[in-house]
């Protein structure tokens, strides 16, 4: 049997936790397996190596920045070798290009474009489990010629869903510091609970709004590929819980789970002439530069002019400022205000689209808690509000009570119906 195992930085944050992590793997590997192990870089590493950077140049060199950032999963990879050595069970790292995974060549935020596995097999075939360097790969074919490349934050468990759909895996299993999916971030809500299942779909929209569980990028390999992902906690044998595709899903509660995030920020462009070409004069400088505008809210036009707001990573804010300022000239805009204290919060669920009502439900929970929604946005499976930061445990703490996320789900029965609260739906 053949897993790829992926443990992240907080499981990996000490020598002790390396030489945890190390004997975890040797009670697997003396049952027979196969295995190869994705490393992320231990705790706080990459936030300080891009904070290093950052005290040298404001606006570090993308390769270079890949090439830094990449040296902290090297690190973590490296030692765990050494307390699997120390063990006495044959091992050995490899870096991401050494692993055969290549990429496109956007800095920072490169896609996987295919991975050759020689290498891996055959370290496995020699009987070595294989220690990958996650969040990394090369551009190109030849070694000489190729430039370092990251996968974008969290990319550690993109690298461990490609292998295992490039290897064919049996298990592909992400360990982290928590037990599994929660109906929320369970360090926001106390009382979210656990889930043994969730489908590909739902799991994909709660990380692109801030569920950094799981990188995006690889619950979307999972779902093409068909791997099955099971994400569970190194610190103890809690089965976890399991993404693939939830054939129940229109028997659940409607309402799934839902998601916060605290790094994003409001822009605003005041005063801008209101006519055709704005829009893209504002958001082709953004694109280019590869920023990722969110939602985006046009005010009704007065005198000729109209206010533009959206949202953007707030890591992003500073350069979208520089390059808005000279989009304001351009434009003889009044001003560009950004707010960075402001949060998302999002209620997820394949059965919203069918279901009138929860629109209402969420904007009146979050009256009753006295919190001004500033934006909001939808799609067929998800609804979206910006507040104010300061708010966001109240309102992801009231929106968890008033969808009853709480409440184990009887698969089957609707678990809202009947309830107190159904009417206000
Ligand atoms: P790792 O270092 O293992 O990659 P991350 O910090 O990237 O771990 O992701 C794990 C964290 O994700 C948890 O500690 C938790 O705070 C957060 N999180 C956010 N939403 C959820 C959720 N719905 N279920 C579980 N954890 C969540
Ligand atoms: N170390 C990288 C990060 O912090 C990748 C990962 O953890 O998956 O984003
Ligand atoms: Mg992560």
């Amino acid at each position: 049997m053949l897993i790829v195992q992926k443990y992240g930085g907080s499981s990996l944050a000490t020598a002790d936790r390396v030489r945890h992590v190390a004997g975890l793997i040797a009670r697997d590997r003396a049952e027979g397996e196969r295995l190869v192990v994705v490393v992320s870089a231990m705790g706080d590493t990459t936030d300080d190596l891009l904070a290093l950077a950052a005290q040298i140049t404001p606006d570090p060199d993308p390769r270079e920045l890949d090439l830094l950032l990449a040296t902290g999963e090297h690190m973590s990879g490296t030692l765990l070798a050494m307390a699997l050595h120390a063990l006495g069970v044959s091992a050995i790292s490899l870096t991401g290009a050494q692993a055969g995974i290549r990429t496109d060549t956007r800095h920072g935020r490169a896609r996987i474009a295919n991975v050759d596995p020689a290498r891996l097999v055959r370290e496995l075939d020699a009987g070595r489990v294989v220690i990958v360097a996650g969040f990394q790969g090369a551009t190109g074919e030849g070694f000489l010629e190729s430039d370092v490349t990251t996968l974008g934050r969290g990319g550690s468990d993109t690298t461990a869903v490609a292998l295992a759909a490039r290897l064919g895996a049996d298990r592909c299993e992400i360990l982290t510091d928590v037990e599994g999916i929660y109906t929320a971030d369970p360090r926001v809500v106390p009382e979210a609970r656990l889930l043994p299942v969730i489908g590909y779909e739902e799991m994909l929209e709660l990380a692109q709004q801030g569920a950094q569980v799981m990188q995006t990028r690889a619950v979307e390999l999972g779902w093409v590929n068909g791997v099955v992902i099971a994400v569970r906690s190194t610190f103890s044998d809690h089965p976890g819980t399991r993404i693939r595709e939830d054939l129940l899903v229109e028997q659940r509660n409607k309402v799934r789970g839902l998601a916060t995030d605290r790094h994003v920020a409001k822009v605003t462009l005041v005063g801008v002439p209101d006519r055709p070409g704005v829009a893209r004069a504002v958001f082709a400088p953004l694109a280019d530069a590869g920023i990722n505008v969110d939602m985006i809210v046009q005010n009704v036009g007065h005198a000729g002019t109209t206010d533009l707001s959206f949202t953007i990573p707030s890591v992003d804010l500073a350069r979208a400022g520089r390059l808005l300022e000279a989009v304001r000239r351009e434009l003889d805009a009044a001003a560009v205000t950004t707010d960075s204290r402001v949060a998302k919060v999002s209620i997820v669920g394949a059965g919203i689209q069918n279901a009138p009502g929860y629109a209402a439900r969420m904007f009146g929970t979050l009256a009753d808690a006295g919190i001004n929604i500033e934006m909001i946005s939808t799609s067929e499976i998800r609804i979206t509000c910006i507040i104010a930061e300061a708010d966001l445990e109240t309102a992801a703490q009231a929106l968890h009570r008033a969808f009853a996320l709480e409440r184990p789900e009887t698969v089957g029965l609707e678990p809202l119906a009947g309830g107190a609260e159904a009417a206000a739906g």
